[in-house]
């Protein structure tokens, strides 16, 4: 399997994953030439891709998918709720390339295992993926105001975890958020917080994860180095070792992650 993440964060996601030539996009939250421009930069051609699997409809989400969709007839994954909360927000989708997927029942694309489980966050009917070729399993996991007992049973086990660290909750707290937005992101409907995500981390690595890519960072309530650093001491109490037990990554905003191979 190939791994890499495109955009990560509040300005836009996306992110590339391929195996045995069946290539996708989990989400297409930039605008068609900019996620173009991206997998160019990654070795991709988006004509290849076979799918474009979206999260929730949030416009950090969807906001290229239409785009795509057209211009390569490339068929677009969600579920019902999702659907129906899209609407006509990213124009007009073939009736081909709409599918509908359920939560929690695997379906294939091409040779892609999919899996969508449940996230808590305030959009429709919210998710994270599991992705597996047979031999190997990753997992998306962002938008998520805690950790699910969906997560809880899906992530373990995974080779590569792309999980939502979003916040610092000091920065958070002294920064010039209105309350009421402050309060959105800390609940249980938000987005999850470094401290949060390491500790979970931490027992994801216990569990046999050994890449992670921490994503999802505010702008105005995180920085690469915190979330980074949140992770590294939680790690340390925990006895592991990054480098060694784990490879840590910050899934860059605005530029190409690592490119995974497993
Ligand atoms: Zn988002
Ligand atoms: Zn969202």
């Amino acid at each position: 399997m190939k791994f890499c993440s495109l955009y990560s964060g509040s300005s836009g996601n996306s992110l590339f994953i391929s195996c045995y030539g069946t290539s996708l996009l989990v989400d297409a939250g930039k605008n068609g030439k900019q996620i173009e421009k991206q997998l160019f930069e990654v070795g991709e051609d988006p004509h290849d891709l076979n799918g474009i699997l979206i999260t929730h409809e949030h416009s950090d989400h969807i906001a290229g998918a239409g785009v795509l969709s057209r211009r390569y007839h490339i068929p677009v994954y969600a579920n019902f709720n999702t659907w129906e909360e899209i609407g006509d927000k990213i124009g007009k989708i073939a009736p081909e390339n709409r599918i509908i997927f359920e939560n929690r029942i695997p379906f294939t694309l091409g040779e892609m295992q999919c899996l969508a489980f449940k996230t808590s966050h305030d959009a429709a009917d919210s998710v994270g993926f599991s992705l597996t070729d047979g031999h190997h399993r990753i997992c998306i996991a962002t938008d998520t105001g805690f950790v699910t007992d969906d997560l809880r049973e899906n992530l373990p086990g995974s080779d590569l975890i792309y999980l939502e660290s979003n916040h610092d909750i000091g920065m958070l707290e002294t920064g010039s958020y209105p309350f009421y937005l402050k309060q959105r992101i800390k609940g249980a409907r938000g987005h999850l917080s470094n401290d949060d995500a390491a500790a979970f981390a931490a027992e994801l690595v216990r569990y046999g994860t050994d890449k992670l890519t921490l994503a999802h960072l505010s702008s105005e309530n995180n920085l690469p180095m915190l979330a980074h650093q949140t992770a590294v001491r939680v790690f340390s109490e925990n006895g592991i070792v990054p480098g060694k037990d784990v490879s840590l990554e910050v899934a860059p905003r605005s530029a190409p992650g690592q490119i995974h191979l497993l």
